[in-house]
């Protein structure tokens, strides 16, 4: 059995609990994309982890978990999950643990690089969370990129580091003005960080495709959602990875095997963080209620997150570029204080209704529709049954199927493990 979790949404949905809730039916959980950008917060008897590169899965002793030649690995970020998590008494190890030696390193210079980049732009910045991720994922299209199976050969990695630095100092410096960086201080990083690494890594791909053979259950989870997407997000507002489930035997090395499963994850309300547009935005109070009721700051960053009602345009449109086969919906007891709920059933472009979700500049010109539904107004997190549920949360959830037009299978009703039910 090979499934998928992935976001529906702009991220944020609530994947890293979904991951730990259906890890306990798999036996290994795989990332295949993206690098510490992004933050999954899973909550258990240990206490509350957040999790920026290992897969969820790693909370739950029995699973293996992989990261894929997809991902970019800041080493260091890496090392410093590693030992919170054996503070925090988790167990990692080789057993648990292996690393894709196909997987790009993310090193010093493109945190800085990305940093810098943001500051040129100044106002009209991407949002980027500065870890990195766009020069790294560049420099891997490029063909400048150092990947995690160089530091098991050090005489290699130490020709191939020197004649990268090289052509980076060259844009550091030529472009940004920047001080170049310097050889020592690149060695010894890849040294302090990639050592202690050494011991996960593994050819994922062969790994997966024999557990495979072997009737294994392998759960793949995505990072961000569908419309951080670098082919199909919200470009330039996007990730530069796929975010996408079809992307997950390519981000893992088992492009041979094909998905069983899609569960899609959409939230019951829209967030988002960084810039870009954000159709259905709400702003001032209404915006501050909704983002206190849901702790809608970001894990990775701390920074608010933009929120907004249901965004049925983008979300249709995200559950379709997931090739969803059911969805988790997330997040609706955050909802219980609303009298009223909105939901955006479509956009207004340009004087007309549309209800496909629309691209570039015209999506800049979109306006939300609104429709509203009554809400329940009383605490659902207690709710394990579908007939516990308020008669108006229940309607609530068939609207959004209706409007998304795929089943939702899993109610998220509270960050803790046990806090769902079956629709
Ligand atoms: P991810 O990146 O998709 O895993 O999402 P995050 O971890 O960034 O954000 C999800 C946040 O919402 C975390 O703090 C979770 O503990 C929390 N969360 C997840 N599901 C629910 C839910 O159904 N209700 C509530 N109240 N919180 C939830």
């Amino acid at each position: 059995m090979l499934t998928a979790i992935a976001g529906v949404n702009w991220g944020d949905e609530g994947k890293g609990r979904m991951v730990d809730l259906l890890s306990q039916d798999y036996d290994m959980v795989v990332r295949y994309q993206g690098g510490n950008n992004a933050g999954h917060t899973v909550v258990n008897h240990l206490g509350k982890f957040i999790l920026n590169l290992l897969p969820s899965g790693i909370l739950r002793p029995e699973v293996v978990n992989v990261m894929g030649n997809g991902m970019v690995v800041d080493l260091e970020h890496l090392c410093g999950e590693i030992a919170r998590l054996r503070e925090g008494g988790v167990a990692v190890s080789p057993e648990n643990l292996k690393i894709s030696d196909r997987a790009i390193i993310c090193l010093p210079y493109h945190v800085m690089q990305d940093g810098l980049e943001e500051n040129r732009l100044g106002d009209a910045k991407y949002g980027s969370t500065r870890r990195g991720i766009a020069p790294v994922y560049g420099d891997k299209y490029l063909k400048k990129g150092l990947r995690i199976g160089d530091l098991l050969d050090e005489e290699y990695l130490k020709k191939r580091a020197a004649e990268v630095l090289e052509w980076k100092n060259l844009t550091l410096t030529g472009v940004y003005g920047a001080e170049p960086m310097k050889f020592e201080d690149i060695w010894n990083w890849l040294q302090t960080y990639g050592r202690p690494i050494r011991e996960y890594i593994c050819d994922t791909g062969y790994f997966l495709n024999e557990a495979a053979a072997q009737g294994k259950r392998i759960l793949f989870e995505a990072q961000l959602g569908a419309l951080r997407d670098i082919d199909f997000g919200i470009y330039p507002f996007t990730s530069s990875s796929s975010t996408i489930a079809a992307y997950a035997p390519i981000g893992s090395g088992v492009p041979n095997l094909q998905l069983d499963r899609v569960v899609g994850i959409m939230k019951a309300y829209s967030s988002c963080v960084g810039e870009g547009p954000f159709t259905a935005e709400l702003f001032g109070e209404e915006a501050d209620r909704l983002r206190e009721a849901g702790g809608e700051y970001g894990a990775a960053t701390g920074r608010p997150r933009r929120v907004g009602p249901f965004d049925a345009v983008a979300s249709r449109y995200g559950v379709r570029m997931q090739g969803a086969t059911e969805i988790a919906l997330t997040k609706m007891d955050v909802l219980s204080y609303l009298d009223q709920i909105p939901v955006c059933v479509a956009y207004e472009v340009d004087g007309q209704r549309v209800t496909e979700f629309p691209t570039g500049a015209r999506l800049n010109r979109a306006k939300p529709i609104l429709e509203y539904v009554p809400g329940w107004h009383c605490d659902i997190s207690g709710c394990r049954r579908p007939e516990d549920l308020p008669q108006a949360a229940a309607d609530y959830v068939r609207y959004l199927e209706k409007l998304v037009g795929c089943r939702i299978r899993y109610l998220s009703v509270g960050p803790e493990r046990e806090q769902y039910l079956e629709w």
